[in-house]
């Protein structure tokens, strides 16, 4: 039997992935967790265990359907209400993932004639729906990561050119997922004020854990509720699943109507709204959850050399694929489940730990993690 031509292909691409050290496989939860997003230790919380079965039992295992058919439930309304209330914003709509929302509201906005401006670091759902954007003839323009000059001369010299109505979006991660550094989203607003263009931040990694009533980075810095276009997901420190973009009731309007990942998508199942509505309690109730997140994650920086930062992911630079890789499969031989990040999801030659905290671990075992880090890097 000839094999098909496909197979030649596929491997010859998986050699070429394994001599770079860039194979990726899905390994399994071993060890300490110092890698998921679950920063405020909620995920297997028995509440939202009972309040997911409560909502089963209640609604259904399913939606059944899209949310413009027969898919919303009453909790769909109640989790939009309350996430709105939360973000100081007028509305909220939901989206089945902070992929899908990323990926398909930038196209609904930004169109022929329009633009979308992208830090160089944002998550790779917001690249994805730039590329979605330029495909409907909207113009892509990189900054350099956090470099506001950068964002400043590329507005203007767009706007310079471009028709009076056309529309200028800027698109940001809060907290960077990689890096865990974070955007100046006072100066970015000013910006995007003196410009008219519309600001869109991915509080992913700030939802539940920043600010005084864990709204965010917005409400840390001191922007709650004025930031036009404020998306976030439920999947991480929320302990359930999902995402939302909080918004002006206009802006909700535009986008059910007209985001495709909304629209042509089956609606969140009860269990993971009954779930998310008590992460946002217990969230916005037990605040030591984030503050012990947000400390263990100081300390840990502390200790390699590095700056405070306000997010609970502390990257280790490495440099190579296979040092990278090296060094976390030595700290799971230790007990500690560290993931190497390589290239594509981080640029080429800067392969790392992404270590991140959360509220479950105890002060021994970030101690343990330190002195393990330490020894190792030091070899
Ligand atoms: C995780 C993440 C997403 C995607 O959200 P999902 O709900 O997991 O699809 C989007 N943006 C950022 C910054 C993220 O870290």
């Amino acid at each position: 039997m000839i094999p098909p031509p496909w197979q030649a292909r596929l491997q010859q691409s998986a050699e070429a992935r394994l001599a770079l050290g860039r194979d990726r496989g899905i390994h399994p939860a071993a060890g300490v967790d110092v890698c998921s997003n679950d920063y405020l230790g909620l995920r297997r919380d028995p509440r939202l265990a009972e309040a997911a079965a409560r909502a089963a039992r209640e609604h259904g295992a399913g939606a059944g359907a899209a949310r413009l058919l027969r898919g919303t439930c009453g909790l769909h309304d109640e989790l939009e209400a309350v996430l709105a209330q939360w973000k100081g914003a007028e509305a909220c709509l939901l989206f089945n993932t902070g992929y899908q929302a990323n990926a398909t509201l930038i196209p609904a906005l930004v169109g022929r004639g329009d633009a979308v401006f992208s830090d160089a670091l944002n998550h790779a759902s917001l690249v994805d729906g730039c590329r979605l954007a330029r495909a409907n003839g909207a113009q892509v323009g990189i900054y350099r990561h956090l470099d506001l000059e950068d964002l400043a001369a590329q507005l203007a010299a767009w706007r310079a050119e471009a028709p009076a109505s056309a529309l200028a979006l800027v698109a940001t991660d809060a907290v960077f997922s990689m890096d865990g550094d974070t955007a100046d989203l006072p100066a970015l607003l000013a910006l995007c004020e003196r410009h008219g263009a519309l600001l869109l931040i991915d509080e992913a990694h700030a939802t539940g854990l920043l600010g005084a009533g864990g709204a965010g980075l917005a409400q840390l810095q001191g922007v709650h509720g004025r930031v036009p276009l404020v998306m976030g997901t439920l999947g991480k420190a929320l302990g359930s699943f999902g995402a939302f973009v909080c918004c002006a009731a206009l802006l909700r309007d535009h986008l059910l109507n007209t985001a495709r990942g909304f629209i042509f998508s089956t609606a969140l199942p009860p269990p993971v709204l009954g779930a998310a509505l008590e992460g946002i309690r217990l969230a916005r109730n037990e605040p030591w959850r984030r503050e012990r997140a947000l400390t263990l994650a100081d300390r840990l920086r502390s200790a390699l050399g590095q700056a405070c930062q306000p997010s609970a992911i502390v990257p280790v630079p490495v440099g190579a694929d296979v040092a990278a890789l090296r060094l976390a499969q030595a700290l799971q031989v230790r007990g500690f489940d560290v993931r190497a990040v390589r290239p594509p999801t981080v640029p080429e030659g800067s392969a790392r730990l992404r270590i991140t905290t959360g509220a479950h671990l105890a002060d021994g075992e970030v101690v343990a993690l330190t002195d393990a880090l330490l020894d190792l890097l030091q070899r």
